[in-house]
This record gives structure tokens, C-alpha cells and sequence, in this order.
């Protein structure tokens, strides 16, 4: 019943916090010191349990006929590939079963038998992750046995039925389960001190899949103890379940930018365009931000692409963090993320895009000896103000963006609709220009805005068919204008450079 059975040291959430993103110097060290622990604790527990074996033949072959058993299943799910990142197997059906039947010294080896295998047909990793998740699930499966031949004196009785052998399976198996959870969390934890143990340890999908992992294991030992000819019968409908559960994480996958995690772009625009159905049919608002890491290059040219991409993962779960669970959050491409709010009018928008462009300040990433600072340019736009539709929404948005940067970046504007002048009224989409409404109550925690400019939008040349994608800015560019007369005052350090060829303002 490894939590992580196949997914390595990696919490049960699959937030990838060893792999995805680099730990202090200290707490790197400190996660060595702990994996090495581990792994030593493994190495003294075969030894010792080597030593005391009392071996017999039948074992060797019960041993061997589940070990088949785990090697058909990964054999037969091999062809399917493996997501990248986390992805969870049904591998305990095979070795629960090993630690209840079996002296304590073959749980020990079972995962080392199909870890191997794994590296070898499946997926080549970082050794350290197999030898690692190996020893975490050969630890919990050895105390797991320990614990059941304790109170279980002839694991044959597991077969005939009766109840306390079976409740002492559940209960070993429930131990085998936290065991290894715990030994995941903590390496973790270690990794990143801040992350709560909740946050490590609570994911219902996962609890699900160890309640159903618990089963499929008792069920086998019982099949095994019967008769070890019997497991012919109980390997197709494991097989089977692997490997829909495969194929289900592997189309989560195929939704998900494997960089941050976040919805990559199609599944992005396929969600914010429900979302965005739902909205003109309840009258909801809505609201859309594109949201641009400023100056990005010089962060990879400075620190090198890997130190970028620990930056892309930091923004993007910092994003993730800010924002509610059926907020649409996706990577654009690149250094660009999008986010939908669902129900956000423009105090509330303009309120969310300030926090993140805040908290994402505030970020500082890890880089060799140093800490990385980035600071993001967000552009809004509003259902119904700025457009009807996704793609007249992003291209508002896009040249919101557009208008950030062009104001020195750090900033969020909100794109702002005014008539053309000389269109006659009816051709006019949105013939009141959009006022930023007072602040007031809204569900995300407040932080003062700082900086927002509103630039005119005029309707634009969109056709339906056109792909929903921003308009490159080198296109946006030139239908908009600032309107320095709708632009709110800044603070002295906020207020926008005066752009060429407007007049600067007077302070009031
Ligand atoms: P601006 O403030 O105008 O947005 O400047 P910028 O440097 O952020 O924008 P520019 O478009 O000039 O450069 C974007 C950079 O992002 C260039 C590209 O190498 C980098 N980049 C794109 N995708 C990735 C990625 O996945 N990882 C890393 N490390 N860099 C990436
Ligand atoms: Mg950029
Ligand atoms: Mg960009």
C-alpha cells in the first residue's frame, strides 16, 4: 500500500517539492542526512533479519509467484508510458501480500525486486529516487510484517477466514500505509519547512486509492494462501485496474504544463471557455488577467535556464496558492500565465491581480548563493466591458499587458472601452467608458491596490473563427492609445512615465 509506491520521495499531493523545486542549502543537506538515514536503516534491517531468517523453500516461491505477479503488471502497463512527475501504481497488491505471508526480510526485498524493474523498463531515473523509495517501502512493509507475524502466528490463517487474522492484516496493512507516508512526509517537510503537514499529507484522491491498494492486497495474500496457482486469477482484474488508473493519470497529464503543474494552454482555453458559457447564460461576471513575468530573460541569463524554470514553478504555485479552487489557472507559454476569475466584477479583479502581483514580489527563489526577485505586469479585462467571448477577452487583456509593460512593468492595468470617435452609436460595442468601480468586500484577502492605469480598448477585428489566441502586441500596439485624462492618479513612485508624445499632468 505504498503511498508513493512508484512516485518516489514525493508527498502524496504530488506538489513535487524535491523535484520541482530546489530547497535551501541547509535543508538540502538536511534532506541528504535523512534519505541517507533511511536507506542505512534499510541496509541494517536486511542485514539483521537476513541473519535470523529461518529459511524454507516454500517462502522462495511465494515470494517469487507475487514478485511475477508485480513484474507482469508493470510489463503490461508499460507500453502506456508514464506520466511525468507523480504517478501512483497498484504494486502494493503484490507486496502487502509478501509482508503478511512471508517473514519480515522479503518485504525488505520486494520493493528493491520491482523498484529495479521499474528503472530498467520502465522509466530510467534518478537513481537516488528508486534506492530511496525502495527503502521507505521496504521499512514500512518489514514493520508492517513484523507487526502482523506478532500477533498472527501461522499467516496460512488468513485464508481460512476467520475474523482476528483478518484484522490483523487490515491493521498491518493500515501501518504499512502510514509508515510510508510518514517517511515521505518528513523527507518533505524537510525539504521545505514551510509546507504544512496537511498540505503533505491530505489529498482524497490518494486516500481513495490507498484504501483500494489496502484491499487488493488482502485479497491477494488471502487468494496466495489458498493456493499460490490461484494468483493466475487474481492478475488480470489487477492488471486492469493498473491500468485504467494509468490512463487516467496520463490524461491528467495531458491537461497539465509538466514545467508548473498548471492547466497547459488547451486545457486552459477549454475550461475558461466553459466557464465562460456559464457565465453568459447566469448573467455572472467574470474577469480575465494575463499575467506576464517581467524582464524573464535576464533571470535566465543571469542565473541559466534551470534557475527560470525554478522560477516559473515558484510564480506558478504561488498563483495556484493566491487564488480560489475554481479559479481557471493555466501557463500561457513561456513566462505567461492566465488566470479566469469566475464571478470577479472589476474591484474584485483589479483586487486579485494587485495581490498576486504582490505576493509574487514578495517570491524570492533559491539560485545557488543567491535569491531570485521577479515582479509580474498583469493586464484585465471584464465579460461584457471588454468583450463577450474568450478571444475578445484576451485580447483586451493582451493589450492591457501591453500597456503595463509599457508603463515601466510592475503594474496592473485594467483595459478600459471607449467610444471610437465618429463610429456611429450602433456600431459602438461598449459605448460607456468602464469605471473602475470603489473598492469594497470582496472573498480574497485585501491588499491595497497600488498601481493601475486604464488604457481605451477599442473593439477589435476579431473574427469568431480566429484561433483563441492574444493578438501578438507588435498588431495590438497600434489601435490603442493612452487616455491620460481616464488614468487615475498614482503615487508619486507609481505614476506612470509620461508616454511620448502626451502631456504630462499636472499633480493636484
Ligand atoms: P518583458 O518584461 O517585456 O516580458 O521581458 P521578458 O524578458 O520577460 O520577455 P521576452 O519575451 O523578451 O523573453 C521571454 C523569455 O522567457 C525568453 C525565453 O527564453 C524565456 N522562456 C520561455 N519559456 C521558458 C521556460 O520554460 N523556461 C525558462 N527558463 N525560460 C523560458
Ligand atoms: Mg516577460
Ligand atoms: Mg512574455
Amino acid at each position: 500500500m505504498a503511498a508513493t509506491s512508484h512516485a518516489s520521495i514525493q508527498p502524496r499531493h504530488g506538489v513535487s517539492t524535491l523535484v520541482g523545486r530546489w530547497p535551501l542549502l541547509g535543508q538540502r543537506r538536511a534532506l541528504v542526512i535523512y534519505l541517507a538515514a533511511m536507506v542505512a536503516l534499510d541496509l541494517v534491517a536486511i542485514t539483521v533479519f537476513a541473519v535470523t531468517l529461518d529459511f524454507r523453500w516454500p517462502d522462495v516461491y511465494t515470494f517469487a509467484a507475487l514478485m511475477g505477479c508485480g513484474a507482469v503488471c508493470i510489463e503490461a502497463t508499460r507500453r502506456l508510458g508514464v506520466p511525468a512527475g507523480v504517478s501512483r501504481d497498484l504494486l502494493s497488491a503484490w507486496w502487502l501480500p509478501v509482508a503478511l505471508l512471508l517473514p519480515p526480510l522479503y518485504a525488505l526485498f520486494a520493493p528493491i525486486v520491482l523498484q529495479a524493474l521499474l528503472q530498467v523498463r520502465v522509466r530510467a531515473t534518478v537513481l537516488y529516487r528508486r534506492v530511496t523509495s525502495a527503502a521507505a517501502i521496504g521499512l514500512a512493509g518489514c514493520t508492517a510484517s513484523v507487526l502482523f507475524h506478532r500477533f498472527v502466528a501461522e499467516p496460512g490463517l488468513l485464508s481460512q477466514g476467520s475474523g482476528p487474522p483478518i484484522i490483523f492484516a487490515v491493521l498491518a496493512a493500515v501501518l504499512f500505509a502510514l509508515l510510508n507516508i510518514a517517511l515521505i512526509a518528513i523527507a518533505a517537510l524537510t525539504a521545505e519547512p514551510d509546507m504544512g503537514w496537511r498540505e503533505v499529507l491530505w489529498d482524497k484522491e490518494s486516500l481513495l486509492l490507498d484504501i483500494v491498494e489496502l484491499c487488493l492486497g488482502i485479497s491477494v495474500a488471502i487468494v496466495c494462501g489458498l493456493n499460490l496457482a490461484l494468483l493466475l486469477l487474481a492478475l488480470p482484474p489487477v492488471v486492469l485496474l493498473q491500468r485504467s488508473l494509468l490512463h487516467a493519470q496520463l490524461q491528467a497529464a495531458a491537461r497539465t504544463d509538466a514545467k508548473t503543474g498548471l492547466l497547459n494552454a488547451a486545457a486552459w482555453h477549454r475550461e475558461a471557455d466553459m466557464e465562460i458559457v456559464r457565465a453568459r447564460r447566469t448573467g455572472a461576471s467574470l474577469a480575465l488577467l494575463i499575467i506576464d513575468i517581467d524582464h524573464f530573460k535576464r533571470v535566465n541569463d543571469a542565473h541559466g535556464h534551470l534557475a527560470g524554470d525554478q522560477v516559473l514553478v515558484g510564480v506558478a504555485s504561488t498563483l495556484r496558492g493566491q487564488l480560489r479552487e475554481y479559479d481557471v489557472v493555466g501557463r500561457f507559454g513561456g513566462e505567461e500565465f492566465v488566470v479566469l476569475l469566475p464571478g470577479a466584477d472589476a474591484h474584485e479583479a483589479r483586487r486579485v491581480a494587485e495581490r498576486l502581483r504582490t505576493r509574487i514580489r514578495h517570491l524570492a527563489v533559491p539560485a545557488d548563493d543567491t535569491l531570485i526577485r521577479v515582479t509580474v505586469s498583469t493586464g484585465v479585462a471584464l465579460m461584457y466591458v471588454h468583450g463577450d467571448d474568450l478571444i475578445e477577452l484576451l485580447a483586451a487583456a493582451d493589450l492591457a499587458l501591453y500597456r503595463a509593460k509599457e508603463l515601466g512593468r510592475d503594474r496592473v492595468c485594467v483595459s478600459v472601452i471607449q467610444p471610437q470617435p465618429g463610429s456611429p452609436p450602433d456600431e459602438q460595442p461598449h459605448p460607456e467608458p468602464h469605471p473602475l468601480p470603489e473598492p469594497g468586500p470582496h472573498p480574497h484577502p485585501e491588499i491595497p491596490p497600488q498601481s493601475q492605469s486604464q488604457i481605451q480598448a477599442p473593439s477589435l477585428p476579431l473574427s469568431p473563427s480566429s484561433p483563441p489566441q492574444a493578438l501578438p502586441r507588435s498588431q495590438s500596439q497600434p489601435q490603442h492609445q493612452f487616455d491620460p485624462d481616464s488614468a487615475p492618479r498614482l503615487g508619486p513612485d507609481l505614476d506612470p512615465p509620461p508616454l511620448p508624445g502626451s502631456q504630462p499632468q499636472p499633480q493636484p
